[in-house]
C-alpha cells in the first residue's frame, strides 16, 4: 500500500482506512469513461448519474481518489474562476452580472450536495479576507482591484472594503492596512470532500478503479497496462497531470503550490488571531498566499511553489528547509506570535495552468471528448462547476451553465491555446517569479527607498501582464 496518508495533512486526517479500490483487470464497455478521481472526475460522474441514472460510468484512477490536487489543496472553496474578469469583460452588463451570480452560488450549491449525500468535510462559509497586511502598497493595489470589480457591475454586497478596525473584528494581523472581504467563499477539509464524493458516486452505481494509470487514450477508447475501455465519452480529468496524457500536456502545464500546517493552536492564540467563522485569508502579495484555520485549530498556510523545466511533474513533496521556512516567514509576518510554532505537516501538489491563464470546459460531441481544467490554483469550486457543466454538455442540455464564455462546444482540443516550446516557458516563468520575489523583498523592507519600491512594483506588474 503506497503511503497515501503522507500526501497531505488532509489525507493523514481521514478516519477511514485508506484501502485501495480494485484496479482495472478486465476490458470494459461503458457510456462514459473518466480518467482521474479528483473533484473534476467525481463531480462529472455525480451530475451525470443524477441526470441520467442509467448511464454506465467508470472512473479510472492512477493512484487513489484524492491523490492529486483534490487531496492536497488549501481548502478554499471559492465562488470564482481564475481570470473571470477577462472571461466576462466583453459580455453585456446584465449577462455579466448573471455570470458572476452563477459563480458566486458555487459554495452554496456544494453545500446542498454535502447535506444531500451526508458528506462531512468541515464546510464553513465564512467568506474570504484579501488582506493588505505586510506593506502599504498592498492597500493601494487592493483598492485599485476593488474599483475594477465595481466597474464590472459588482457591488458592496459582493466585495467590500474593511478598514483596519473592521478587519480586526475578523483577523488580527501585525500590520493591518485594510482588506477586501467577499462572502462567497467557504473553507473545507479537502480530502474529506474527495473521499465523501467518491463514496457518493459509488452508491449511485459508478465504478472506480484505482492503481490503474491510463497509458493511452483517444476518441472512444483508453488503455491501462492490463485492460482497455471502450466508451462513447472519454473525460480526461487529470488537471495538473495533463502531461501524462498526450497531447493534453501541450495545453496545460503542471505548476506546483506548497503548504504547511502548524500543530493545533491553543484557544488563547486563536483569541489573539481571530478567524472564528472559517474565513479563508491571504496577504495579497504576488507570492499567492492562502490560509485557513482548520476545524481542529491548526493554521494551514500555502504559497506559490514552482515550475519544473519541460513541464515535468513534481513527485517529491518532502519540502526543503527553505520551502518550509519561506512559508513560516510569510505567516510570521502576519502573526508574529507564530514565528516559532511547531510545523507538523508540509506538502504540495501539481495544479494545471492553461496558456490563457483561465479555465476551460470543453465538449466535442463528434469525438466524444469532454474535459474541464486550467483552473490554475482556483479549482476547488471551479471543478464543481466544471463537472456540472460537462454533465450538461454531454447530455446535450441547454442550461445557463453551457452558455458561459469559458465553455468550448466546438473545435475540440484545437480550440485550446498551446504553450510555447521550451526553453521559452521555463525562462519566462522564472523571469516573472524573480520579479515577484524581488518586488516582495523591496516592499517588505521598510528601509527601501521609494524609487526602489516603485520600480520593483512596476517591473513585477509589467511581468504579471504576460500572465493575462
Ligand atoms: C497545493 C495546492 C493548493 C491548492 N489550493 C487551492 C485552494 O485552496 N482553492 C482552490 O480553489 N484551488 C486550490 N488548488 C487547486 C485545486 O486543488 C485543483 O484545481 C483541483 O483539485 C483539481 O481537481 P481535478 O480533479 O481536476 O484534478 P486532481 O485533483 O489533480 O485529480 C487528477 C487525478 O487524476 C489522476 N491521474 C493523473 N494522471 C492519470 C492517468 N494517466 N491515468 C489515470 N489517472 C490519472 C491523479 O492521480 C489524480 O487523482 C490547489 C492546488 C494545489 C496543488
Amino acid at each position: 500500500m503506497p503511503a497515501w496518508r503522507t500526501i497531505s495533512l488532509w489525507m493523514d486526517q481521514l478516519e477511514e482506512p485508506l484501502r485501495a479500490r480494485p484496479s482495472l483487470e478486465k476490458d470494459l464497455d461503458v457510456d462514459v469513461a473518466i480518467i482521474g478521481a479528483g473533484y473534476t472526475g467525481l463531480w462529472t460522474a455525480y451530475y451525470l448519474k443524477r441526470l441520467a441514472p442509467d448511464l454506465k460510468i467508470a472512473i479510472i484512477e492512477a493512484q487513489t481518489a484524492g491523490f492529486g490536487a483534490s487531496g492536497r489543496n488549501g481548502g478554499w472553496l471559492m465562488g470564482n474562476l481564475l481570470g473571470e474578469d477577462r472571461l466576462l469583460a466583453d459580455l453585456p452588463a446584465e449577462q455579466r452580472r448573471a455570470s458572476f451570480d452563477l459563480l458566486h452560488r458555487i459554495p452554496d450549491e456544494v453545500e446542498v450536495v454535502l447535506e444531500r449525500e451526508g458528506i462531512d468535510c468541515d464546510f464553513r462559509k465564512g467568506g474570504v479576507l484579501y488582506c493588505a497586511a505586510r506593506y502599504p502598497e498592498q492597500e493601494s493595489s487592493l483598492r485599485r482591484y476593488l474599483d475594477s470589480l465595481y466597474r464590472q457591475g459588482l457591488n458592496e454586497a459582493d466585495y467590500c472594503w474593511l478598514s483596519p478596525e473592521q478587519l480586526a473584528q475578523q483577523i488580527r494581523v501585525a500590520k493591518p492596512y485594510g482588506a477586501i472581504f467577499a462572502p462567497h467563499c467557504a473553507t473545507i477539509q479537502p480530502a474529506k470532500l474527495v473521499s465523501g464524493l467518491a463514496r457518493a458516486v459509488e452508491r449511485m452505481g459508478v465504478s472506480i478503479y484505482e492503481n490503474s494509470p491510463v497509458s493511452h487514450w483517444q476518441s472512444g477508447r483508453l488503455r491501462t497496462a492490463k485492460a482497455s475501455v471502450r466508451s462513447r465519452w472519454i473525460v480526461p480529468a487529470v488537471e495538473g497531470y495533463a502531461v501524462t496524457l498526450a497531447p493534453l500536456g501541450r495545453y496545460q502545464l503542471p505548476v506546483q503550490s506548497l503548504l504547511v500546517a502548524t500543530e493545533p493552536l491553543s484557544a488563547s492564540t486563536w483569541d489573539e488571531i481571530g478567524l472564528s467563522r472559517g474565513q479563508a485569508f491571504s496577504e495579497s502579495s504576488r507570492q499567492v498566499t492562502y490560509g485557513q484555520r482548520t476545524a481542529d485549530n491548526r493554521l494551514v498556510f500555502g504559497a506559490r511553489g514552482g515550475y519544473q523545466f519541460a513541464g515535468k511533474l513534481r513527485h517529491d513533496f518532502d519540502l526543503t528547509r527553505n520551502e518550509v521556512e519561506l512559508r513560516r516567514y510569510l505567516f510570521g509576518e502576519l502573526f508574529p506570535q507564530l514565528k516559532s510554532v511547531n510545523i507538523t505537516h508540509s506538502w504540495g501538489g501539481n495544479l494545471g495552468m492553461s496558456r490563457r491563464f483561465k479555465p476551460h470546459m470543453l465538449c466535442d460531441q463528434r469525438s466524444g471528448i469532454a474535459l474541464s481544467g486550467g483552473y490554475g490554483g482556483e479549482g476547488v469550486g471551479a471543478s464543481h462547476l466544471g463537472g456540472r457543466t460537462l454533465a450538461d454538455l454531454i447530455l446535450g442540455r441547454d442550461t445557463e451553465r453551457v452558455r458561459q464564455p469559458w465553455v468550448i462546444a466546438q473545435g475540440g482540443l484545437d480550440a485550446l491555446k498551446a504553450w510555447e516550446p521550451e526553453p521559452l516557458r521555463w525562462l519566462g516563468y522564472n523571469a516573472i517569479i524573480r520579479s515577484f520575489i524581488h518586488e516582495d523583498q523591496a516592499l517588505a523592507d521598510p528601509t527601501s527607498a521609494p524609487w526602489r519600491r516603485k520600480l520593483a512594483s512596476q517591473v513585477a506588474g509589467f511581468m504579471e501582464g504576460f500572465m493575462r
